[in-house]
């Protein structure tokens, strides 16, 4: 039977910050546009995580007006830290004529990405976009030559084996002139495109980090909103692994507290999860939240290859925008304002190509309009900062980046090269010591079935697995001696386990139900074993303000 259809000019898979600021200014340009945003998580902003300090330059463009607008963007910025923790007591705080410029907050807002994507999808709703939440797109449609000519939502309804339940719905195909992959870090169809039409070519891999934040709520007399506070150090510097941590202050006495691991760590014994629960523990960071209240737990990939690491934006029939192109600005760890740009320059380009009547071609003119925006420019000038704190370490790589970035102003005329996938860097077991976790107080740190359970994560669980096995031995036959099967350690909600099976053997376990879609597993398992593809849509994390 063949699937039914819905014919748009531009169709745009993912609401958040990049697909929805597309979909804004594609009606801004014509109001007579037909545009479709399709999202998969059960309503616009419920998958979103951020951290987030936000800087409101493609905000200013997009909707000048957005202060009388009622936009979620209220606590502005009073006073930025930066912490290096030297251990797990101690830390010193970085005067401020030492702070990469990239890190300054002035006149940044902080604010909940969730909320802010909801409020961006009324304003493109109100401009006459359909945004259809609940649907995951989970099949690019291709003609004959090849030329993308939309997607296709997965079937809902079927069984765990592929049966098709009394509650199947076939998916639909959303034709379109144009298609603009927004699906953020680490896209499932953005893997395929970059794939099928090679659009890495000649490029570093993309580099990536695990952030994984909390919610608090938190006495009124220990609460500063405004606050940013910045950290580097412990406890990633004992295992030598790369990343940092934030802590927020937003309005209604909330605190939003995140650690970000690099995805470039080696030792398999490290648990991202675990090094976050100890991370609240250090007395720079628990004073923050001692006396509050837990709301919400999740976790999400971040890109942060930064422009050596940036594939070709456009192939035939559409464009892959925001963090699916990977444009997060690790530097200043902000990508939302730089996805909204790409985005409102993709917009333009599919305008022209609209108008000319062209349809499903290569907008390879859209490469140059976005060379000539400010968020390439951006990008370029702090290019070097990932790459050099891989090669040189953080405290040589960050005063590298000082110089680059500070004094020079992103003017060195060389550019930094990261060639080593953080797939590759895992060491195996008998290279590496063993990390012992301290155990959780359940007052600062918790375990993960609880944190899952704040995530409000659900999945129909009689559903074909959405995290397939390219080798379904492997994880036993080789991952389990190899790496006692770091899976089990580096995704942060309990998916997968290694468990004792009836005939006292070892058996891989994937608790699918329980994926906060982060993409960890997609990015990090050494033998790109683990392909992550869309489950029913609406399943996932419902995030109330992430
Ligand atoms: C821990 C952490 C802290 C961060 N802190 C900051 C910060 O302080 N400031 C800042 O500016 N940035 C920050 N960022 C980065 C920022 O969140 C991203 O750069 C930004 O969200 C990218 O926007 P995007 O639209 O490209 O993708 P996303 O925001 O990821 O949105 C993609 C959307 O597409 C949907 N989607 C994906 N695949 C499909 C599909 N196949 N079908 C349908 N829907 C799909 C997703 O559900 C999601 O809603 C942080 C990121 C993390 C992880």
């Amino acid at each position: 039977m063949s699937r039914e259809s819905m014919e748009y000019d531009v169709v745009i898979v993912g609401a958040g910050p990049a697909g929805l600021s597309a979909a804004c200014r594609l009606k801004q340009l014509n109001a007579n546009y037909s545009v479709c945003v399709i999202e998969k998580g059960s309503a616009v902003g419920a998958h979103i995580l951020s951290g987030a300090v936000f800087e409101p330059t493609a905000l200013n463009e997009l909707i000048p007006d957005w202060k009388s607008m009622s936009a979620p963007v209220t606590t502005g910025v009073t006073d930025d830290q930066i912490l290096l923790l030297t251990s797990d007591s101690k830390h010193i705080k970085v005067p401020g004529l030492f702070a990469p410029k990239t890190m300054k907050n002035h006149g940044n807002y902080i604010i909940s990405l969730g909320k802010f994507c909801s409020w961006l999808g009324a304003q493109a709703e109100a401009l006459g976009v359909d945004i259809f939440p609940g649907f995951a797109a989970s099949e690019i449609l291709f003609d004959q030559d090849g030329k993308v000519t939309g997607i296709a939502t997965g079937d809902m309804g079927l069984s765990r084996t592929g049966d098709k339940k009394d509650t199947f719905m076939q998916g639909m195909e959303l034709h379109a002139k144009y298609t603009l992959f927004a699906e953020g870090c680490r896209g499932h169809l953005g893997k395929q495109l970059i794939d099928k039409y090679n659009l890495d070519e000649g490029k570093d891999p993309q580099h990536y980090g695990i952030g994984i934040k909390e919610l608090w709520k938190v006495p009124s007399e220990q609460h500063k909103p405004g606050l940013v506070v910045h950290s580097a150090g412990w406890p990633l510097n004992e295992t030598n692994t790369l990343g940092g941590g934030f802590l927020y202050h937003l309005e209604d006495n909330q605190v939003a507290v995140g650690l970000i691991t690099n995805l470039s760590y080696s030792n398999p014994h490290l648990s991202p999860y675990d090094e976050f629960q100890r991370y609240k523990h250090h007395p720079s960071i628990k004073q923050h939240l001692e006396g509050g209240e837990r709301l919400t737990y999740g976790a999400r990939a971040i890109t942060k290859g930064g422009l050596q690491s940036q594939p070709k934006m456009s192939f035939p029939g559409g464009l892959l925008i925001g963090d699916d192109a990977g444009t997060l600005n690790f530097a200043k760890i902000k990508g939302s304002h730089t996805a909204m740009k790409s985005g409102m320059v993709a917009a333009e380009s599919v305008a022209k190509a609209l108008a000319n009547n062209q349809a499903n071609s290569d907008i390879v003119e859209f490469a140059h309009a976005y060379q000539k925006s400010w968020a390439f420019k951006e990008l370029h000038r702090q290019r070097n900062f990932g790459p050099a704190q891989h090669k040189f370490g953080y405290l040589l790589g960050s005063a590298y980046a000082f110089i680059d970035i500070n004094i020079f102003n992103g003017c060195l005329p060389w550019t930094l090269k990261d060639t080593v996938a953080d797939h590759l860097t895992m060491k195996t077991v008998d290279e590496c010591d063993v990390i012992n976790y301290p155990k959780y107080d359940g007052v600062l740190s918790f375990d993960k079935p609880s944190s899952v359970f704040l995530s409000n994560t659900n999945h129909e669980e009689d559903q074909p697995c959405h995290l397939q096995l390219s080798d379904p031995d492997l994880p036993i036959l080789h991952n389990l001696t190899a790496y006692n099967e770091a899976a089990q350690r580096y995704c942060p909600a309990g998916v997968y386990e290694v468990v004792e099976d009836s005939d006292g053997s070892s058996k891989f376990q994937i608790n699918a139900q329980n994926c906060v879609h982060c993409k960890t597993c997609d990015i990090k398992e050494p033998s790109q074993n683990i392909n992550w593809v869309t489950p029913e849509g609406s399943g996932g994390p419902n995030y109330p303000n992430m």
